[in-house]
């Protein structure tokens, strides 16, 4: 098929080497044309000034033209590389308007896309390193990562900081009698249950088989020690089929962090609180006294 001047035009405004070719040429050619105009317009041609002046004039412009449109040409280009630069200095995501069909379309296009998948493949990775996929509920990474940024902000704002641990009580047993998906269901329902009772700013993880630590901060022990004993009452009436109901209970420890606790002996001292819990027979809450310092 012979291209018509309409299918050229088309297939130009889709190839960027089309553009840049026939601007150049344009503009090499412009003193040309000019120089044909001029002598067919039947102007003189004995004195030289003239003819000069049309060919100097014919050449400025041919070049400012040239110049202006391969800025335009390549201002898709610019913008890209700015949002580039932009999103790998602060994270900003890629928002651009392509309605360009050449070659920069397509690679501005490609960027664009690359980049979302990128940042949605991150979104992803760093939402499964922070997180337990059984239950959604943080991990202990995580929560390694978040104490000491929940103990500074306390500190700041002079508030308490208390950290609730717990532990279900015979769970293995649970696993052996009823299997372990009965078991995974419990682990479930009692972290549906730790999301429903928290505070927006509260934080919870599983760091444990069947042990999860909640970080409450602008609560004091007495306060933590309320928190927990609605949890374990929760609890208690939690139905997870084909358990006996009050079968699902857990033990807690309770303890506010003084501001020299490391994140280990805050752990370390909940954990202390939560073994109390266990040997006083279990299914209950113990919140420990700090050590006078
Ligand atoms: P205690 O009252 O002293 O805490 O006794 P327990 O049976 O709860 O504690 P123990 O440490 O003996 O058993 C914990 C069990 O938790 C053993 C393990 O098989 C089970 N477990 C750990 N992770 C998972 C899990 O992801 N799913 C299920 N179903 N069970 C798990
Ligand atoms: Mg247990
Ligand atoms: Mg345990």
């Amino acid at each position: 098929m012979i291209p018509t001047p309409a299918t050229s035009l088309g297939a130009m405004r889709h190839s960027l080497l089309a553009k840049i070719f026939g601007t150049c040429f344009l503009a090499i050619h412009l003193p040309l044309i000019a120089i044909i105009l001029y002598l067919g317009s039947g102007f003189s041609t004995h004195h030289p000034g003239p003819v000069l002046g049309v060919l100097l004039g014919a050449t400025l412009a041919g070049t400012i033209a040239c110049l202006w449109l391969l800025w335009r040409f390549f201002a898709p280009l610019r913008h890209l590389a700015r949002a580039i630069e932009h999103y790998q200095a602060e994270g900003a995501p890629i928002r651009l308007q392509i309605s360009r069909k050449d070659e920069i379309g397509t690679v501005t296009r490609a960027v664009v896309n690359m980049v979302a998948e990128v940042e949605s493949l991150m979104k992803s990775l760093r939402h499964q390193a922070s997180s337990d996929p059984l239950t959604g509920l943080h991990n202990r990474r995580w929560l390694a990562e978040r104490i000491p940024v929940e103990q500074a902000r306390a500190a700041r704002e002079k508030s308490p900081l208390s950290a609730i641990l717990f532990d279900l009580d015979h769970f293995k047993q649970i696993n052996d009698r009823h299997g372990h998906d009965t078991g995974d269901h419990v682990l479930m329902a009692v972290s549906e249950a730790v999301r429903d009772s928290l505070r927006r700013y509260d934080i919870a993880a599983r760091i444990g088989g069947e042990e999860f630590c909640l970080i409450l901060p602008r609560t004091s022990k007495q306060e933590a020690t309320v928190i927990a004993e609605r949890l374990r009452q929760t609890f208690e009436v939690l139905v997870v089929k084909p358990l006996p109901h009050g079968r699902v209970t857990a033990s807690f420890g309770v303890y506010e962090a003084a501001s020299s606790d490391s994140m280990q002996q805050i752990l370390l001292h909940a954990d202390q609180a939560l073994y109390a819990a266990k040997e006083g027979g279990r299914n209950r809450v113990f919140a420990l006294d700090r050590t006078p310092v």
